[in-house]
């Protein structure tokens, strides 16, 4: 398709173009397509530290980070070069090796409740696997999620879903049986009277509780103090296990992820009254940061319920790339990046932006609301508290989208939709949050207008 004289970035849309004639929406996955913001989607050519170069030669700071692996920014010379020497050696083998050992240690090191970890290659497979082994270790078939938390696009799990579901108001997903649903109980986020309710009604038939350990795909919603614990005792009150999907927070906000983060908090404000009682999620789930930008997911826990995964148990899971050499390279890589002032950087910057983001929209009188998780956080167009998917999506959409594309032409990009989690990296600098700076005032009017 010839470009549009008025077209701002004719090499994007020149892709676009091409990309729609051979791939549905012209993108591999939904929430690239800018369908919620309008507009041709930059395709990238390039990244370095802070920044994302798109094939017209404009240059953004990136405030998505590949939606979380990129923590240390993008071609992180320690990543890159730990990618270049595993490649030398060889792409794959379809057989242990010393790699995948390492990057499982480093997560078992890392994080208190995880005896065994089994590596996948993306987060999708982590919660399927971790689904399809609660129900196998306790031999019941139903699974409480909560409505606006996203696990990937496991088929159980694609009901009232958020991220790209929720961008596309998606109650769920064509294709996905009402048998596959059917075992499912959605119940609406920070609401542990729904949950009791569930289990009052379904006692000794539900497997597991799965939840985002913060929930950051409606934007970001996190646990009331005590929600997570709640679950945790609700759960093995009735011989269920407690998942927590840490695929997004997971070495993110901590270096023991949200787990780590919260258990932390518990433990220096006793107010939170859990910390005399310790509570354990039975398994975890693991991406995003743990590839370091290639494909990696994982999933683990109690040694107990992992003993039930074949080769040693009856529950089966597979794949010919898991572990592979290449992204556990990174992956490892990546996570010995993430010092305590990696942390101490991410959560200095995440305020920093923060800050910034509502000065300048209070300033242009945009209501709004300001959510963190730890280093995570969004803005919801809206005035009220955000709790839960019902509240997210009160927010004004049309205002997001303005605001968006107002930061997009000063120079930085945002996640393309307003129920997404925005991601600083180590590589956010003092320049790179200047030009946030400077981009603010214009594109808040701009809200304001919508
Ligand atoms: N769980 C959570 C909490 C996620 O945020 C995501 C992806 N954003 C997934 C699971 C799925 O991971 P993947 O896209 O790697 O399949």
């Amino acid at each position: 398709a010839a470009a549009r004289s008025d077209e701002p970035v004719p090499a994007s849309a020149a892709l676009f173009a091409r990309a729609s004639a051979v791939t549905p929406g012209g993108v591999n996955s939904p929430v690239r397509a800018f369908r919620s913001v309008g507009g041709t989607p930059r395709f990238m050519r390039s990244g370095r530290g802070p920044h994302i170069t798109d094939a017209d030669g404009n240059t953004y700071v990136d405030l998505v980070g590949s939606w979380g692996p990129m923590i240390l920014g993008h071609a992180n010379p320690a990543v890159l070069e730990a990618v270049s020497a595993a490649a030398a050696r060889g792409l794959s083998f379809g057989t242990p090796g010393e790699g995948e050992v390492a990057l499982a240690e480093a997560i078992v090191d890392r994080v208190p409740g995880v005896d065994r970890v089994r590596l996948v290659s993306s987060g999708t497979e982590a919660t399927m696997s971790a689904i399809r082994l609660a129900r196998g270790f306790t031999g019941r078939p139903k699974i409480v999620k909560f409505a606006g938390c996203y696990h990937g696009h496991v088929d159980a799990l694609l009901a009232s879903a958020g991220s790209g579901v929720a961008t596309f108001a998606l109650p769920d997903s064509a294709g996905v049986t009402a048998s596959t649903t059917a075992e499912v109980i959605v119940l609406p986020y920070n609401d542990l009277d729904a949950v009791r309710a569930a289990f009052a009604e379904h006692p000794g038939q539900i497997a597991a509780i799965i939840t985002e350990s913060a929930a950051a795909n409606m934007g970001v919603v996190p646990p009331r103090p005590g929600f997570n614990a709640g679950l945790a005792r609700i759960a093995h009150d009735d011989g269920a296990l407690f998942i927590m999907d840490e695929v997004m927070t997971g070495f993110r906000v901590s270096r023991a992820g949200w787990y780590g983060h919260e258990r932390s908090v518990e433990t220096s404000v006793s107010a939170v009254g859990t910390a005399d009682q310790p509570w354990v999620p039975d398994l975890f789930t693991f991406g995003k940061v743990i590839g370091g930008g290639l494909p990696v997911g994982a999933f683990g826990g109690r040694a107990d319920v992992m003993a039930m995964l074949a080769p040693n148990g009856p529950v089966y899971q597979a794949g010919t790339l898991s572990g592979n050499p290449i992204a556990t390279a990174a992956g490892l890589a990546n996570l010995t990046g993430c010092t305590a002032d990696v942390y101490a950087h991410l959560d200095r910057t995440a305020g920093t932006v923060g800050d910034l983001v509502d000065r300048a929209l209070d300033e242009a009188g945009v209501p709004h609301r300001l959510q963190r998780a730890g280093n995570l956080f969004s803005v919801f167009f809206t005035d009220a508290e955000v709790p839960d998917y019902d509240a997210a999506r009160t927010q004004s959409t049309a205002a997001f989208a303005a605001f968006f594309h107002g930061m997009l032409e000063a120079g930085v990009y945002l996640p393309p939709s307003a129920f997404e989690a925005w991601f600083v990296s180590a590589a956010h600098d003092d320049a790179a949050l200047q030009t946030i700076a400077d981009a603010l005032p214009g594109a808040a009017r701009k809200a304001a207008q919508a």
